[in-house]
């Protein structure tokens, strides 16, 4: 399948993964919009968030739970956003579901 973030979680392609376990990988993103910008990605492929099931809840409450994690151990302290861009309209440009948490400086409210 030539999906680039399967190939980020396969390392077919090369990333600065900060975390990774068995469902999941954790890197940054190649062009950061805040001092912290990563990306976390689960490894099975999941086109959107409009593509998620029943059976994928528990991976998609990982994901949260580990958004928090790197969150801490990346010191923000002050706060942090965890968004999903799903679609066109979202602003989805990867087809493979995906969250960025964005944090390092004060984010502003409503994003374009
Ligand atoms: P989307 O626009 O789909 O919500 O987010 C896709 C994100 O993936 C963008 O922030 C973009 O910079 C990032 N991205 C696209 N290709 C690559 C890549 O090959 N490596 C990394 N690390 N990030 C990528
Ligand atoms: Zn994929």
């Amino acid at each position: 399948m030539d999906c680039i973030f399967c190939k980020i979680a396969n390392k077919e392609i090369p990333s600065t993964v900060v975390y990774e376990d068995e469902k999941i990988l954790i890197f940054e993103d190649l062009e950061p919009q805040a001092p912290v910008h990563l990306l976390i990605v689960p490894k099975k492929h999941i086109e959107s968030l409009n593509d998620m099931t029943e059976e994928d809840i528990e991976l998609f409450g990982h994901i949260m739970h580990k958004a928090a994690f790197i969150a801490k151990e990346k010191g923000l302290t002050k706060g942090y956003r965890v968004v999903n861009n799903c679609g066109v309209d979202g602003g989805q440009t990867v087809g493979h579901v995906h969250y960025h948490l964005l944090g390092g400086r004060e984010l502003q409210w409503p994003p374009g």
